[in-house]
């Protein structure tokens, strides 16, 4: 059996591994890239297999980054079935044609100018309609059911605690009479987070393919309700607005959730309306109010006592449309509105922000991570000035920057629940991690576990016969950290420098008009090289 790693190597985004067995191929993720155009450009690539020769997907949840390109694999020919969970389905079929309808905005505002200028027409990398076409081939799976996957390899969903719905997938292998477990942990939740259950406590297995998105953080542990209640209030007590830029999915129900018991607790006023103006977002929280099943016994008991509904609150209020979105603004009186996106990048929250972010009574929560570069992050770090569609508006309104709300395990959450494993793994493969995070998390494994850990590049594979493993490409030395450090960070350098080079070569394929100034600037970077490393 040959795994090759396909994406989220040294990076958390584009989760992707391909596993061949005998003469059949299947999948665990097909996500899409997330990040700098460079990263970007990898969703554009032909796929490094023939899409027409996967035999199955296993998805292990509905995020982006695990999912976001099975609409293309789709459409490029793939014809067998994508199990997931009931409530991954369910994500998927907003997620994913959500994805499509920003790959075609993203294309046709490309088009506009583009066409104008002579450039080539730009297809979307999917459409909404391939989107939709592609949620056709997922077949549903309980948690804990053994299925089939493909001859040889059996699969078994294990909760997560991530997201609603998400999974480790089990893999039970048999190739020559030998058998093999694996584990695809896909993203795993802290435990303790509310409304879903805990990741579930692991037997072990032969390999385990781990993710360390916060493999070299600890998360900070504080009364985050206590912390919501003295922001609320006191905003309540200025007269302004709490505004909370969110993700749809988690991060707004979990909020919801804060909101509620403090409401229920009489340590917020029961009066101050909650405003979800998100589309997404409604649709995201009726999908997990409709899953009770995947609830952690606190949340269940709310559930049951509330006469099956684990949110009760007259004061909450879903916007659908824009013209409601914008007639908040113009309701007096003190109000918590959480709307997409997250980062402050998009959508009806900039809205919201520019009507609050110059009020000295008004609120805005952070709760969620900041991308470089993004109107979150400025306000973040602490910005007094921000240009919103255009317009310049003064930062008056508080920030509030909440942490420890990640939907990741930390590296002491991870180390302590596979420490409790019967069973340790021959290897561990790090992946879905920034490559500090994934550096960290691999030694702290070596250390701590007792075990291999090994930190694939993309296009690596592995070679497992039972519980024998090679890999095709040298390993790492981990006893010389410094030496594998600088190593990795070199072949970083290599692939920035190559991902560069292409992307000039396109560039100046469309323009010639921008060689000279490309020349220019290369010509210093390599005057700035020679410098630096000359006296070597
Ligand atoms: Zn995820
Ligand atoms: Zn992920």
């Amino acid at each position: 059996m040959k795994i090759t790693f396909l994406g989220a190597t040294r990076m958390v985004t584009g989760s992707c591994y391909l596993l061949e067995i005998g003469r059949k191929k299947m999948l665990v993720d097909c996500g899409m890239f997330q990040g700098s155009k460079l990263v970007n450009a990898f969703n554009e690539r032909d796929f490094m297999f023939n899409p027409g020769e996967i035999d199955a997907v296993v998805l292990t949840h509905a995020h982006i980054d695990h999912s976001g390109l099975i609409p293309k694999l789709v459409a490029q020919g793939y014809k067998g079935p994508v199990y997931c969970t009931k409530t991954t389905l369910e994500l998927c079929g907003i997620l994913l044609p959500d994805s499509a309808h920003i790959h075609e905005s993203d294309a046709e505002f490309a088009n506009r100018k583009g066409l104008r200028a002579g450039r080539k027409f730009i297809k979307p990398l999917y459409t909404v309609d391939e989107a939709y076409a592609s949620l056709k081939n997922f077949v549903v799976r309980d948690f804990d059911e053994e299925f089939d996957v493909i001859p040889g390899i059996k699969a078994k969903f294990k909760v997560a605690g991530h997201i609603i719905g998400s999974a480790m997938a089990e893999i039970f292998a048999e190739e020559d009479g030998k058998h093999t477990k694996l584990i695809f942990t896909g993203d795993v939740g802290q435990p303790g987070a509310p409304i879903i259950a805990d990741p579930e406590e692991l037997q072990g297995a032969d390999f385990i393919i781990t993710e360390s998105t916060y493999g070299n953080r600890v998360h900070k542990v504080y009364d985050k309700a206590e912390e919501l209640a003295e922001i609320i209030n006191s905003t309540a007590e200025r007269g302004g607005n709490i505004i909370v830029p969110t993700f749809a999915v988690g991060r707004t129900q979990v909020l919801l959730y804060y909101f509620q018991k403090l409401a229920h607790e009489g340590r917020i006023p029961q009066d101050i309306p909650i405003y979800i103006d998100s589309p997404m977002a409604n649709k995201a929280t009726q999908i997990v109010l409709g899953n009770p099943q995947e609830f952690d016994e606190e949340a269940r008991a709310i559930y049951e006592m509330q006469g099956k509904h684990l949110l009760s609150m007259k004061q909450l209020h879903f916007t659908e449309t824009a013209q409601e979105s914008r007639m908040i603004n113009e309701m007096p009186g003190t109000k918590i509105i959480i709307s997409a996106s997250g980062m402050c990048d998009a959508g009806r929250v900039l809205h919201h922000l520019k009507h609050n972010l110059w009020r000295e009574d008004s609120s805005v929560i952070i709760a969620g991570y900041q991308a470089e570069g993004c109107l979150g992050r400025k306000l973040v770090e602490g910005v007094r000035q921000v240009k919103i569609m255009g317009e310049d508006i003064r930062v008056n309104a508080k920030i509030y920057n909440m942490k420890g709300f990640s939907a990741h395990a930390d590296k002491e959450q991870f180390l302590e629940w596979y420490g409790r494993m019967a069973q340790k793994p021959k290897a561990f493969f790090v992946t879905h991690g920034e490559i500090d995070a994934a550096m960290e998390f691999a030694g702290e494994l070596q250390r701590r576990i007792g075990t291999a850990a090994y930190i694939p590049q993309y296009g690596d594979s592995v070679t497992i016969s039972g519980s024998e493993w090679t890999v095709t490409e040298a390993a790492i030395t981990s006893d010389v950290p410094e030496v594998a450090s600088l190593k990795d960070y070199l072949r970083t350098l290599e692939r920035t420098y190559l991902q560069h080079r292409t992307k000039i070569e396109q560039v100046v394929a469309r323009d010639t008009g921008k060689v000279k100034d490309i020349r220019k600037k290369l010509e210093k970077i390599k005057k700035y090289v020679d410098d630096m490393l000359s006296s070597l």
